[in-house]
């Protein structure tokens, strides 16, 4: 393992030691090493222990938990410990022992079989006080690996987690945040100093909360590449595991050879996150839902779109410190619109914009930066008529009325509502508009790429945009922000975002 590096501990928590050695087949690639949890094995199958590390070719953790941490083992506490003894002649590389277990004996034979302990502590209900402190007082003896597990429940509790990396930088240790919200300590353990994560095959029981699959840490957030020096950046909203954005900067990383990673933060709480970027000196981070205007209080530097937008979806951290944020979703949608109807950008556009949401206001203000003052329609006509007034457009309803009014906005329809997107996608926000086939018509759901109104204006002739090409390249235009790179367009090839 070289310097700096971190492991990748694949949890085993099946009845056989077969199905173990199944499992650990599936993901060897992505492995280092196991942790044998005993206590989910079958009764029938504790006498085999000593043959599992040979079998299984990669160092392995011998754990037997108990249930009060989280294990499923209910037998004596005497018993327990005769079978870690007579486990350790097969060679266990190291044997998970609870910090409460004062058996020296146990300890020195684990040491005589060449193994080592791992004096674990885990915590599912919280955050003990004193991270460094309890994590330092840990070991019995040199030699032993301290293991803290912490379950942070708030943002705020990430401060701490964060803080405890640092005072124990240079301490050999297993620190992590499980659940959700501890997520981004998995993934980053070579950045943050830790040992080994565990992790589990994915569609098994998760061993413990918030463990990650190890070909998503492998492929998905390159595990392997990271070290102390890795770049961060991340996306943050609530919630965050749906996000599709950490695939597409981490490709992004790939393919250039850099060396970071893009992780997803679960945040509840704005200002403390604002506090753990710094921490964790992010070089910036996405914003999704629901914290696009929440953050805007906490900018040292505003681009001029996000005083009328009112919403910001990228902050990036200044070279001097401070943090600018702007919304990419301007040049998102803007960017796809050039290559496929460069015509279409310049004021005489006659331009309508279906929606009145967050959406619907970056494509306005996109679209009034080119001179263009689309027709706004929504289905609350009320929120049309705001929108519409703070741009100096003309609004209406959804209705016969605004459908007539089309008429004379129709170079260009932009769909900015949620409607037809998964998992309803048989919704059409205009079933009674009739396509003439010359507009050209831009949908921003992404998913599913072809909605049902993309379909019929196919279909009668339009040329059609995708809000996949949006979303690619609002993240394109973020991406460039985050590393001073062109997002490669070989990714965005691959993914072919542009419906023509
Ligand atoms: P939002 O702020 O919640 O606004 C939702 C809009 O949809 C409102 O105008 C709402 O009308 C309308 N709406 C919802 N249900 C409707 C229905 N049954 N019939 C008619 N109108 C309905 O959401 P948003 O952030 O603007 O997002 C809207 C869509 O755009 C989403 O699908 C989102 O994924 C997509 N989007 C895509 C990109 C991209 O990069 N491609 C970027 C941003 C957004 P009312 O005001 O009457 O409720």
């Amino acid at each position: 393992m070289a310097e700096g590096k971190s492991r990748i501990c694949l949890s085993l928590t099946a009845s056989t030691l077969e199905e173990d050695l199944r499992l650990l087949d599936s993901r060897r690639e992505f492995v280092d090493m196991v942790e044998l949890r005993a206590d989910s094995l079958d009764p029938t199958e504790l006498s085999h222990l000593p043959s599992f590390p040979k079998r299984s070719g990669l160092p392995v953790i011998l754990t037997i938990r108990r249930r009060r941490e989280g294990g499923r083992w209910n037998g004596e506490e005497a018993e327990r410990r005769g079978l870690l003894g007579r486990s350790l002649s097969g060679g266990y590389a190291y044997v998970d022992l609870a910090e409460d277990v004062h058996d020296p004996a146990l300890s020195e034979a684990v040491n005589r079989a060449g193994g080592r302990v791992i004096r674990s502590l885990h915590d599912f209900s919280g955050m003990p006080d004193r991270l460094p402190e309890r994590l330092r007082a840990l070991a019995r003896k040199p030699g032993e690996i301290p293991k803290l597990a912490v379950m942070p429940q708030s943002t705020g509790d990430l401060l701490a987690l964060v803080d405890a990396y640092r005072q124990l930088e240079d301490q050999e240790k297993i620190l992590i945040g499980m659940g959700e919200f501890g997520l981004f300590s998995r993934i980053l353990a070579a950045k943050l100093g830790s040992f080994l994560t565990t992790c589990s095959v994915a569609g098994r029981q998760e061993a413990a909360p918030g463990h990650l699959d190890p070909r998503l840490l492998v492929e998905l957030y390159r595990f392997r590449k990271l070290d102390r020096d890795s770049f961060v950046c991340g996306v943050i909203g609530n919630p965050i595991a749906h996000s599709r954005s950490p695939e597409f900067h981490n490709r992004g990383y790939e393919v250039l050879g850099l060396n970071g990673v893009y992780v997803p933060f679960l945040v509840d709480d704005v200002p403390a996150f604002f506090r753990l970027a710094e921490m964790l000196d992010l070089r910036g981070f996405s914003v999704t839902m629901p914290h696009k205007r929440a953050v805007l209080p906490r900018l040292d530097e505003r681009d001029e779109s996000l005083r009328q937008i009112g919403a910001c979806n990228t902050v990036v951290h200044r070279k001097d410190g401070g943090w600018y944020g702007t919304n990419t979703d301007v040049q998102g949608f803007l960017n796809p619109l050039q290559a496929q109807a460069p015509e279409l950008m310049r004021p005489e556009t006659r331009a309508t914009v279906i929606g009145a949401g967050g959406g619907a206001r970056s494509v306005v203000y996109a679209l009034c930066s080119l001179g263009i003052r689309p027709l706004i329609l929504n289905r609350t006509a009320e929120k049309a008529r705001v929108l519409a007034e703070s741009f100096g457009c003309e609004s209406g309803g959804l209705d016969t009325d605004g459908i007539s009014r089309m008429q004379n906005h129709a170079d260009l329809l932009v769909q900015a509502t949620g409607v037809g997107m998964e998992p309803d996608t048989q919704g059409d926000p205009l079933p009674g508009y009739r396509f003439s086939g010359s507009e050209v018509v831009y949908d921003l759901v992404y998913q599913p790429l072809m909605t049902v109104f993309l379909k019929r204006a196919k279909q009668a002739g339009c040329r059609i945009v995708s809000g996949l090409a949006m979303l690619f390249s609002q993240g394109a235009a973020q991406f460039k922000y985050y590393t001073g790179l062109d997002y490669p367009r070989e990714v965005l090839d691959l993914k072919n975002p542009i419906v023509k």
